[in-house]
């Protein structure tokens, strides 16, 4: 791949505050200078020090990184540990037990507090049920849940008993849902009979069963149902029970089953926006350290901070960090069940306020839709709330366009608190690019350096490094604790998807496109690599595009893509949603042109689309993520035959397929 061009100029530098800087655990860029230099002189030494600082072990380990099978690569495997115990009981243990542990909001605003005490008192419970239903230690239990206490206790009692979960977002169809019941071979299914989102109830229960007929999971001998709304379910009684009749039977207190570090934790599936999910396998001890380790980092996590990631349980973000990161360090944490738009769009700015949250952390396409919303109604504009307990924001899921940042940072933050864009993926199982918020200066748009121990780089399409100023492919040149081990059950599609030949085998090939700037040597991301354009020979990335388009105040989203051309190459057509109603006719024709000027002046001539189309949305998936390979099928004027099953909202398809 020759250079991928870097064309948007960011002039706007936001360094932290001396008081930031004063009480974090890294304090000032000498001190991330220092980690990193640790790092390079003794890679085993760095990783080994913080894996005993930061986990209990039940057994210490004496080996750090195995390379020995790269790259199926191990770490610490002679040690043993339980992930459970290491978030719950070693807090209780530390007289830490009447901490709350977890707030939870319901879709429709009641609260309940959840101690540490608590909150192993009930997973003990329901590990206990899971044995006495027969699980056991490598089985394999699929979790289909709302956001809940309940969810995130079903997934700490499969981790205590050393049973891998895997969890799949409650918006995920029979279809999507029977396919990873086969494809990781469960035993046992966790669900709900209803789950409660923006004042609608979805039937968990009956697509379940639904998955359940479908076949090809007849290993499945449990199904353990959350009563969540009380509403109508079918019964099975040969396999169906009720998760409060289950634990009402059993023993508050369950010995943790004591695992290598490299027992499987859990496998999750990705999110499909690219193509057929893999199960992405994680492990206990390295996945562990580096949840709890980055929280300490990225967000400089102290005991007094009122965590809050809004992300659900099915996804990665969910998993790192609410079941697993804020647990293992004794957060006190948010948990919401409902969606940023019920009953209206102040509620995350309600719930800040309520629950004086002082470290939030959420979506760019959350962020925007709220813009947008704000804009039009001052009652739910983050002004009309008293937002003064914040002191961190987060980012993730997709890269952040400066205007969203700078809103996010003014509005949200105040002007106060450093945007933490983190970048990463399910794969690699917590944050690797981030800035530190006591030490980074913020530039928008890039999610600035490494984070101390990750050797992230950019290399050209045969494994070369790039100078800085230059775009290229995205990698990581050294393996880290918490990188997946494999994919579920297709070793060989792990090794070609993520250690490809082509860049010689030692490489992670992360997906993504970056460059890095000249004098900061800041990563910023592109998009992923399938999704650069290739315009009369410069290679152009989305991202950069779209920043340009959602920086004209009347744009609220923008999603570019290429269609094949004769005389260029390849043409970018841009997919637009306004701040207003979708404009229709000539005012359409008018306002496509006005754009199109605005991106000529924003970054040049070369990346003018050729066709601009307006929709009311942008199809995504469940996650929030642009779905670009349905919106290059559209530009190209193809029928659609992917599968649409992961769409958050595919009736936006057909009026975006309109040509003007
Ligand atoms: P699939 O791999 O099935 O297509 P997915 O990549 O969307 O799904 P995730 O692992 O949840 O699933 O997302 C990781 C991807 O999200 C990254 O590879 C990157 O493209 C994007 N991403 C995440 N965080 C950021 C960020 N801060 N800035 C830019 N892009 C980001
Ligand atoms: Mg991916």
């Amino acid at each position: 791949m020759s250079a991928i061009e870097s064309v948007l100029r960011e002039n706007r530098v936001f360094s932290p505050s001396a008081e930031a800087a004063a009480g974090a655990a890294i304090s000032g860029m000498d001190a991330y200078r220092a980690l990193m230099a640790e790092a390079e002189r003794d890679y085993d030494g760095f990783w080994a020090k913080l894996a005993r600082e930061t986990l209990a072990w039940r057994k210490p380990f004496t080996k750090v990184l195995d390379e020995s099978d790269a790259p199926f690569f191990k770490w610490f495997e002679d040690g043993e540990l339980n992930a459970s115990y290491n978030c719950l009981d070693r807090h209780v243990e530390a007289g830490q037990g009447d901490r709350t542990a977890v707030i939870f909001e319901t879709d429709d605003g009641v609260v309940t507090h959840v101690t540490y005490r608590d909150l192993l008192e009930r997973v003990c419970r329901f590990a206990n049920a899971l044995k006495r239903r027969g699980v056991k230690k490598g089985d394999r239990v699929v979790i289909y849940m709302p956001m809940s206490i309940e969810g995130v206790v079903a997934m700490q009692a499969c981790a205590r008993i050393g049973a891998p979960h895997s969890v799949v977002f409650g918006g995920f169809s029979s279809k999507s849902l029977n396919e990873r019941l086969v494809d990781v071979g469960a035993v046992a299914l966790i669900t709900a009979d209803e789950q409660m989102r923006g004042g609608k109830a979805l039937p968990l229960k009956r697509i379940a069963d639904e998955a359940l007929a479908m076949g090809g999971c007849e290993a499945v001998k449990s199904v353990i149902v959350y009563r969540r709304t009380g509403g109508n379910v079918e019964w099975d009684a040969s396999r169906d029970l009720w998760m409060h009749e289950v634990v009402a039977q059993e023993a508050a207190t369950c010995e943790p089953e004591w695992l290598s570090a490299e027992h499987p934790l859990f496998v999750l599936y990705t999110s499909g926006s690219t193509g057929k999910p893999k199960g992405v396998q994680h492990s206990t001890g390295g996945y562990l350290l580096w949840a709890a380790q980055t929280m300490k980092w990225t967000f400089d996590w102290k005991p007094a901070d009122v965590f809050w990631c809004t992300a659900d349980i099915g996804w990665i973000t969910g998993h790192t960090y609410i079941t697993y990161g804020p647990l293992a360090l004794g957060a006190t944490q948010v948990v919401f069940e409902g969606v940023p738009t019920y009953p209206d769009g102040g509620r995350f700015w309600n719930m800040i306020e309520k629950h004086k949250v002082s470290i939030f952390y959420t979506a760019p396409t959350a962020i925007r839709s709220l813009i947008k919303i704000a804009d039009a109604d001052e009652k739910v504009h983050p002004k009309s709330f008293d937002l003064s307990s914040l002191r961190i924001l987060g980012t993730v899921g997709e890269p952040i366009n400066p205007e969203a940042w700078v809103w996010y940072h003014q509005h949200v933050g105040g002007a106060r608190c450093p945007v933490i864009d983190t970048w990463w993926q399910t794969e690699t199982g917590g944050h690797m690019i981030a800035p530190m918020p006591g030490a980074t200066p913020l530039v928008p748009g890039s999610c600035t350096l490494p984070l101390p121990g990750i050797m992230a780089a950019i290399v050209d399409e045969t494994g070369q490094d790039v100078p800085n100023g230059q775009g290229g492919i995205l990698v990581v040149k050294r393996p880290w604790p918490s990188m997946l081990r494999t994919v579920w059950g297709d070793p060989e599609r792990f090794k070609k998807s993520y250690f490809p030949a082509e860049l010689g085998g030692n490489l992670y090939l992360a997906g993504d496109g970056s460059v890095r700037d000249k004098e900061t040597g800041y990563f910023t991301i592109m998009g992923r690599i399938d999704d650069v354009l290739n315009v009369s020979g410069h290679r152009l990335g989305t991202m950069e595009i779209e920043s340009a388009l959602v920086s004209n105040p009347i744009v609220a989203e923008a999603a570019v893509v290429g269609r094949p051309d004769d005389t260029t190459g390849e043409a970018v057509v841009a997919f637009v949603v306004l701040k207003r109603p979708r404009p229709e006719g000539e005012e359409a024709a008018k306002l496509a042109n006005e754009l199109r000027a605005w991106v000529g002046k924003e970054i040049g001539p070369i990346a003018k689309p050729k066709d601009i189309r307006f929709g009311d949305n942008l199809p995504k998936t469940r996650s929030g993520k642009i779905m670009r390979r349905l919106l290059r099928s559209l530009a190209k004027g193809e029928e659609i035959t992917q599968d649409v099953s992961t769409l958050e909202n595919p009736a936006i398809l057909e009026q975006l397929a309109e040509v003007r």
